[in-house]
């Protein structure tokens, strides 16, 4: 674990948002690494505690000149509400996230974050806001102390522990081999796929930030250690403005805002309630779903 430390402490440093990461935003990690990041501009502040209130004011982005990916794409959050993404794979939901996060900047329109353009805020200290539970979260080959710890590297033992509780993680990590001193491989072997999720809501809880990214788990996770994340999720989304990509729908009937994204295009939004009224494209989606799982 000594090879480990070194690494997890410069990572930690350079892009905090990794720190509650995973693999499931692969390609958003992958921009990362590809792109040399760019100067923040002269006049971009610091920003030390985000409220978390969010305005996509008509932006618009390419990834390559000529091909809009995003196209006035417009909504906004109040601070600690909670934002649903929705639509087919491609239509723009982790765009919105990367642009979000200043991965990427728009080419058109505001992001505007607590009433700031969020091209005046430095993208160091925008993303140490910034919390992220995806798909498969990433574990180092280390402890699951120092895994859930990399929420925060300062944090005390206690501090983990308690992160732990909250998460509804602590009850397994005691029935492992060494408790929070089992060391887990990278690939988390040993551990189930919903148990991982519990880890990285350990770790997001502990990173405490303001802003929430949430990639819902597609994969199967057995019924009891779904209904754990739930509550623990529930935890960890009080007061902090939430970003839902959602892939099963019946989790994000209480959204407060549900923005239906089709070929990067906002094409409905609202609430759950509002949505099915207009029986839209969004009301499809769910009777969709709905027949599936009857089936
Ligand atoms: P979603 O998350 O809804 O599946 P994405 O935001 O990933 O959609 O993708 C939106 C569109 O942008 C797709 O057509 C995708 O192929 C394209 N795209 C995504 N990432 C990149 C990239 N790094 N470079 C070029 N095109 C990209």
């Amino acid at each position: 674990s000594r090879q480990f430390t070194r690494p997890l402490n410069d990572l930690a440093n350079q892009f905090n948002m990794i720190l509650s990461a995973v693999a499931g935003a692969e390609r958003v990690f992958q921009i990362v690494d590809e792109k040399e990041e760019q100067e923040d501009e002269g006049k971009a502040v610091s920003i030390d505690r985000l409220h978390g209130e969010i305005v996509f004011d008509q932006v618009g982005f390419s990834y390559d000149e000529g091909l809009a990916t995003l196209r006035d794409v417009s909504f906004q959050a109040r601070a600690g509400e909670t934002v649903a993404l929705v639509g087919p794979t491609g239509a723009g939901k982790t765009t919105v996230i990367s642009l979000l996060a200043r991965f990427y900047d728009s080419n058109q329109g505001t992001i505007w974050i607590d009433g700031r353009d969020s091209k005046e805020i430095t993208r160091d200290s925008l993303r140490k806001q910034m919390g992220f539970v995806l798909q498969d979260s990433i574990l180092f080959e280390s402890t699951v102390r120092e895994n859930i710890r990399f929420g925060r590297l300062a944090a005390t033992d206690e501090e983990v522990i308690q992160a732990a509780k909250e998460a509804n993680a602590h009850d397994f990590i005691m029935k492992l081999p060494n408790g929070y001193d089992t060391v887990l491989n990278g690939e988390g072997a040993g551990i189930s796929h919903g148990q991982r999720q519990l880890l990285s809501i350990a770790r997001a809880l502990l990173a405490d930030p303001a802003l929430l990214i949430l990639d819902e788990a597609t994969s199967s996770i057995d019924t009891i250690t779904e209904m754990k994340i739930i509550e623990a999720l529930e935890r960890l989304m009080k007061g902090r403005t939430t970003f839902v990509i959602a892939h099963r729908l019946n989790t994000i009937q209480n959204a407060d805002l549900i923005v239906v994204l089709k070929d990067g295009q906002v094409i409905e939004k609202g609430s759950n309630k509002e949505l099915l009224k207009q029986n839209g494209f969004y009301a499809d989606l769910v009777r969709t779903q709905q027949q599936k799982a009857i089936m």
